[in-house]
């Protein structure tokens, strides 16, 4: 589907769960998420509804996540599911890679194609500070996991903290070159509650390329991020700027959350219902959604914040 902007809309990304096992204090409050009743939340089959209604009007993408999607007891069948879903070409899933060592094969054999686990420092004590509990070992093991599963081209999502993993910006590049995967820095964004963080917590992706000239500018390939490669490294260098370049013009997505509301943009306040409904009913939803999404998603800064009431584990990031 084309909406109002002539942009193809055709990955979804649905958040499968709010609840995570970590707190990372840039995503989530400590106390974690005020847990909303089961009824509220979106069942298996409503999920696989709303992606065959989904399917049906051209997405051809899909991400699980969450909140920490891996937490969620049905995700292997959950992904089955999806991977069975006529039109779906691809399953992406964005973890925290803590559960892997159990399920990188499962949800391989499931039909997942491609992992994004987050990692925000190879650091173990600034590991549990930032994620508030979690250890690096576990989220390292998880890595391993998946690519022993045989995944290939996974991402490591690593969000940009001034004053927290600046200085590690060149060890995290050099995973690089240990691992085939593409490790990407992620500008942090002013989320409703990510108030941890003041203004010197922001730095444009362009530090990563202060910091590591000898880059190599690599073609883009279709995905938001800017591409480089370290001279040598098997794995690529990746940023992606929300904040400081954003990009909505080339955004071609539309979420779901967990509780069942089409977002038409993350960082707008609209939200459209579709708990309850039949398909046909959501296939309805998800086309008013696409062609209303906004033109962009407005200024985001410290002092502006995002406008979506909620945090990202809400959304789904
Ligand atoms: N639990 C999973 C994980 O850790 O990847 C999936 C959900 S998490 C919300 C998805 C991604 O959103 C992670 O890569 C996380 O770092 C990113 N994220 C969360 N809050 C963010 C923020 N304020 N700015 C930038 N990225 C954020």
């Amino acid at each position: 589907m084309i909406d109002g902007y002539g942009r193809e809309i055709s990955y979804l990304r649905l958040s499968v769960t709010e609840l995570c096992n970590l707190r990372c204090r840039y995503c989530m409050p400590e106390e974690g998420v005020c847990k909303k009743r089961h009824e509220e939340m979106l069942t298996q089959e409503e999920m696989l509804q709303a992606i065959r209604a989904a399917a049906s009007l051209g997405i051809r993408k899909l991400r699980l996540t969450g909140g920490e999607p891996l937490v969620k007891s049905n995700i292997v069948s959950l992904c089955r599911g999806a991977a069975e879903t006529p039109g779906i070409q691809e399953i992406c899933l964005t973890t925290n890679g803590t559960l892997l060592p159990e399920l990188a094969l499962p949800l391989r054999e499931a039909g997942v194609s491609r992992l994004n686990i987050s990692l925000d420092t190879l650091d173990a004590e600034k590991y549990r500070y930032i994620t508030r509990r979690g250890s690096l070992d576990e989220a390292l093991r998880g890595i391993e996991a998946a690519l022993d599963a045989g995944f290939e081209k996974i991402k490591i999502n690593t969000v940009l903290i001034g004053g927290f993993n600046d200085d590690e910006i060149p060890q995290l590049a050099e995973l690089t070159r240990r691992w085939p995967v593409d490790v990407r820095f992620i500008e942090l964004m002013p989320m409703y509650d990510s108030g941890d963080f003041g203004p010197e917590a922001f730095i444009p992706y362009t530090v990563v390329t202060q910091r590591l000239p000898e880059l190599e500018a690599l073609p883009r390939d279709g995905s938001v991020a800017r591409l480089y490669r370290l001279p040598g490294a098997v794995g690529r260098v990746g940023l992606i700027s929300p904040v400081s370049a954003h990009f909505c013009k080339e955004c071609n997505r539309i979420r779901i959350t967990a509780d069942g509301k089409v977002k038409p943009c993350l960082h707008s306040p609209d939200e459209l219902s579709i708990k309850g409904l039949n398909e046909e009913e959501m296939r309805r939803v998800l086309c008013d959604a696409i062609r209303n999404k906004p033109q962009w998603h407005g200024e985001l800064s410290y002092s502006q914040r995002s406008r979506a009431k909620r945090n990202m584990n809400q959304i789904g990031g």
